[in-house]
């Protein structure tokens, strides 16, 4: 296991890429992505001033939940059946996949069973590829609009994914535009509804993320290596 060497490196990016769009690396969030990974290593790696762990399966937080130690912020970056918004409400600190008003309805029931309010971001589908989750660029506003009303739901920010590209630079302008509808969205000023979070960028492209503006990575191969499925 490299995990503190690979970690290293990456602060050491995330330090570079903070200071060429002019931020400083305390104001980007390293979200470490466990999926696959097991406990013991996760464990291992939370030695390393690592505060938040993200996954993309909501029976996969279940398993885990009890055998990683407490305190830690736990982020469902993954696609979210409704049905099974219950099984997390009350273990997740942010749900990165708010896409439909099917699950925002679930979301607000829940959180509000729980006496919580429960922060979300929104996932754009900004290259619109087929196979990927998320609304279109042009849906969101008016989404907002209608999960205004859900008290027990905080919209802070946005997420996207990009393509896989071999040459990162090919995703620049995706994460340029996610951040120009942040900031369209956040010259509505929404009651309630904060831009605090861009979550974007991965292990192939969080250097170029963070330039353009990404203040939340989600890593996993970057810091554990391939995933065995
Ligand atoms: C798996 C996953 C990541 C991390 O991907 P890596 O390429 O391993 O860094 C980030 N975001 C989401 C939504 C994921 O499912």
């Amino acid at each position: 296991m490299h995990i503190q060497k690979n970690l290293q490196e990456i602060k050491r990016n995330i330090k570079e890429a903070a200071n060429k769009s002019g931020r400083d690396e305390k104001d980007i969030t390293l979200i470490a992505v466990t999926k696959t990974v097991d406990e013991d290593i996760i464990n291992e790696a939370l030695e390393l001033e690592i505060q938040d762990i993200g996954e993309n399966k909501v029976q996969e937080i279940q398993r885990k939940y009890d055998n990683i130690k407490e305190g830690i912020k736990w982020h469902m970056i993954g696609h979210l059946q409704s049905n099974k918004v219950k099984y997390i409400i009350d273990k997740v600190s942010l749900i990165h996949s708010l896409d439909r008003i099917s699950l925002a309805k679930e979301i607000q029931k829940r959180a509000k069973q729980n006496n919580i309010t429960m922060d979300c971001l929104v996932q754009v589908n900004i290259s619109e590829e087929e196979s990927k989750f998320g609304l279109k660029k042009e849906k969101v506003i008016t989404f907002i609009e209608s999960v205004l009303k859900y008290e027990n739901i905080k919209i802070k920010g946005l997420m996207t994914m990009a393509p896989y590209m071999e040459d990162s630079e090919k995703t620049r302008c995706v994460f340029r535009e996610l951040k120009k509808l942040s900031q369209e969205i956040e010259e509505r000023a929404f009651p309630g509804v904060e831009m605090k979070f861009l979550s974007m960028g991965m292990t192939n492209d969080y250097m170029v993320a963070i330039e353009e503006g990404s203040n939340m990575v989600r890593i996993g191969t970057g810091i554990f290596g391939k995933r065995n499925y």
